[in-house]
C-alpha cells in the first residue's frame, strides 16, 4: 500500500519513501501563542492530522514533533516589526509567559474539539535556547553567519540556491501578508535573516537570555531547525506547515539546517493552502475573528467544521462562509444519521473490512485526498454488505477521518429527527428572504425575519453570509 504526497520541494506528487523503512519522522510548525488560533490555522492542523493518521493507518511507525512559538516571531515573517508575543502581552496586560500558557492551552483545547491528535512531542521554543545558541555558533564558525549591529544574521549569499521552493519571484512566494515592513540596514543581503537579536529597533523582548553575543533572544526560524533535530535527528521525512510558511520561514529553515548539517535535511515538504473568508485573507487583527469558540457560540459542532475541511483538497484555497458551513453541517448530520441507523448486530465480514481498508489507503493516501475518502464511505453505505460489516469499516475509516461517525448513536438519531426538520425550514426561509431582498421587497424580508423570531430563531447578516441561532 503506497502513500503519495505532493512534495513542494520538487513540485511533484511522489511515492512516499521514508529514510528508514517503516518509520516516519514528521515535523509540524506549531502555533504562535499570542492569541487564539483562527479556523484557518486549524485547517492546516486538521489536514496535517489526516496526513499523520493515514500514515499510521497504512502501517508506518510515526513520530511527530511540533514546536510552540513563544518567542521570536515578529509581526512580519520577514524579521521586522514588533514581537508578536510582546504585543499580545501588552494587549492583555499580562506577562509574556502568562500569554504563552493561556494560548497554548487554548490551542490544544481547540484541537481536541476538532479531534486533532496531539503530536508525540510538543516543545516550546523557550525550552531550547541552549540548542539555538549551539547551532548559531556552528553557523558562525562555518562562515554562514555574521554579526552586525549587535545581531547575528544568516548570510544568504553563501548559498548557491536559496530559493529552494522554485523560481517564483518573492511576491509570489510571500503568501503571508507583510506587516510593518521596514528595511534592516545591518543586513548584507536583502534576504539575510536574524538568528539572534540583542538589539531591535522595537521595544525589547521581555524574555532575554545570555549568549556569547550578548543578552538577547532568538529569531523565529532557528527554533524549528533546532527543535526538529533535537527530537528527530539529522534526517527528516516530512515537514508540514501552512502555505504562507513556505517563504520565508521554511526557506530559511532549510538554508540554516543544511548549512549546519552539510547535507540534505528533509525530503518531503507538505504545505496546506489557506482558508480565506469572503473578504480575502483570514486575519487575527480584525475585531471578531473566526475561532472554534465563535463557531460553537453560533451553534455549530466543531467536528462539522472538520467535515467541511475534509470535503476539499488541502492544495486548494478554501473559502469559508456560514452558508457553506451550514451546508456541510447538514450533510454531516445526515451521514451520521445513516450510520446511526445501521444495526450493530450481525457477523462482521472481516475480509470485506480488509478489502475496504486497502481501498481507503489508496484513496486518502493519494496525496491526502480526503474527499475521496468520504466518497468511499458513501460507497460502503450503498453496498450489499451487512450493517455490522459496514459499521466495522466505517469505524476503521474514522481512525483517520476522526469525525465521530459512530459516536453518540442515540443522540444523532434524536437530533436528526427534530433538528433536521427545523434546520431545513430555517434554511428555506433564509433563501426566501434572500430572494425577497434581491427583488427589493424589504417588507417581505422583514416579515420573514419576524416569522423566524416567533419560532425562536434569530438571523443575522454577516460578512460571511446569513447566520442563525436560537434565541
Ligand atoms: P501561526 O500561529 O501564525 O504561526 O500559524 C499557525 C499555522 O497556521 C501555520 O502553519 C500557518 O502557515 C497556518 N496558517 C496561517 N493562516 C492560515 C490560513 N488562513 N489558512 C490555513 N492555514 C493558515
Ligand atoms: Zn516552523
Amino acid at each position: 500500500m503506497s502513500i503519495k504526497i505532493f512534495n513542494t520541494l520538487t513540485r511533484e506528487k511522489e511515492d512516499f519513501i521514508p529514510n528508514v523503512e517503516g518509520k516516519v519522522n514528521m515535523y509540524t510548525c506549531g502555533p504562535t501563542v499570542y492569541h487564539f488560533a483562527h479556523i484557518g490555522n486549524l485547517r492546516s492542523y486538521i489536514m496535517e492530522d489526516v496526513l499523520e493518521k493515514i500514515l499510521r493507518y497504512a502501517g508506518y511507525d510515526v513520530k511527530r514533533v511540533m514546536n510552540i512559538t513563544d518567542v521570536g516571531h515578529l509581526s512580519s515573517d520577514a524579521d521586522t516589526g514588533e514581537d508578536k508575543m510582546l504585543k499580545g502581552a501588552k494587549r492583555e496586560h499580562k506577562t509574556v509567559m502568562e500569554i504563552a500558557k493561556f494560548y497554548t492551552d487554548a490551542f490544544f483545547a481547540d484541537c481536541a474539539k476538532l479531534n486533532i491528535k496531539t503530536p508525540d512531542v510538543v516543545e516550546p521554543a523557550t525550552n531550547c535556547i541552549d540548542e539555538f545558541i549551539e547551532m548559531i555558533k556552528v553557523l558562525l564558525k562555518k562562515g554562514y553567519a555574521y554579526q552586525a549591529g549587535e545581531n547575528i544574521y544568516f548570510d544568504t549569499s553563501k548559498l548557491q540556491n536559496y530559493y529552494v521552493f522554485g523560481n517564483q519571484n518573492e511576491e509570489e512566494l510571500m503568501v503571508g501578508v507583510r506587516e510593518d515592513v521596514t528595511e534592516d540596514e545591518n543586513k548584507k543581503n536583502k534576504n539575510d535573516f536574524v538568528l539572534w537579536f540583542t538589539k531591535s529597533k522595537f521595544e525589547d523582548q521581555a524574555l532575554k537570555w545570555d549568549s556569547p553575543w550578548g543578552v538577547g533572544y532568538p529569531g523565529w526560524h532557528i527554533e524549528c531547525s533546532c527543535i526538529s533535530m533535537k527530537h528527530l535527528g539529522e534526517y527528516m521525512d516530512i515537514h508540514c506547515g501552512g502555505i504562507d510558511n513556505m517563504f520565508p520561514h521554511h526557506t530559511n529553515e532549510i538554508a540554516q539546517s543544511e548549512s549546519y548539517l552539510g547535507h540534505k535535511w528533509c525530503n518531503y515538504w507538505f504545505h496546506v493552502h489557506h482558508l480565506n473568508d469572503q473578504s480575502g485573507k483570514m486575519s487575527k487583527s480584525k475585531g471578531e475573528f473566526l475561532t472554534v469558540s465563535l463557531l460553537e457560540q453560533k451553534g455549530y459542532d466543531p467536528v462539522a467544521y472538520r467535515f467541511f475541511c475534509l470535503q476539499s483538497h488541502y492544495r486548494k484555497p478554501l473559502v469559508f462562509s456560514y452558508e457553506a458551513l451550514e451546508q456541510a453541517t447538514g450533510t454531516y448530520k445526515k451521514l451520521k444519521k445513516r450510520i446511526a441507523d445501521l444495526d450493530a448486530n450481525g457477523v462482521v465480514d472481516n475480509s470485506a473490512v480488509e478489502e475496504y481498508k486497502a481501498k481507503f489507503v489508496e484513496a486518502v493516501g493519494n496525496d491526502v485526498n480526503t474527499s475521496m475518502g468520504i466518497t468511499l464511505l458513501y460507497d460502503v453505505l450503498k453496498t450489499e454488505l451487512n450493517d455490522a460489516t459496514k459499521r466495522a469499516i466505517i469505524d476503521s475509516f474514522d481512525y483517520v477521518l476522526s469525525l465521530d461517525l459512530l459516536k453518540l448513536k442515540e443522540e444523532a438519531k434524536e437530533e436528526s429527527g427534530v433538528d433536521a426538520e427545523l434546520e431545513a425550514f430555517v434554511l428555506a426561509k433564509i433563501e426566501e428572504r434572500k430572494a425577497a431582498k434581491k427583488e427589493k421587497n424589504f417588507a417581505r424580508a422583514d416579515e420573514i425575519r419576524a416569522e423566524l423570531l416567533e419560532k425562536g430563531i434569530e438571523i443575522k447578516d454577516t460578512r460571511e453570509g446569513v447566520v442563525w441561532s436560537r434565541v
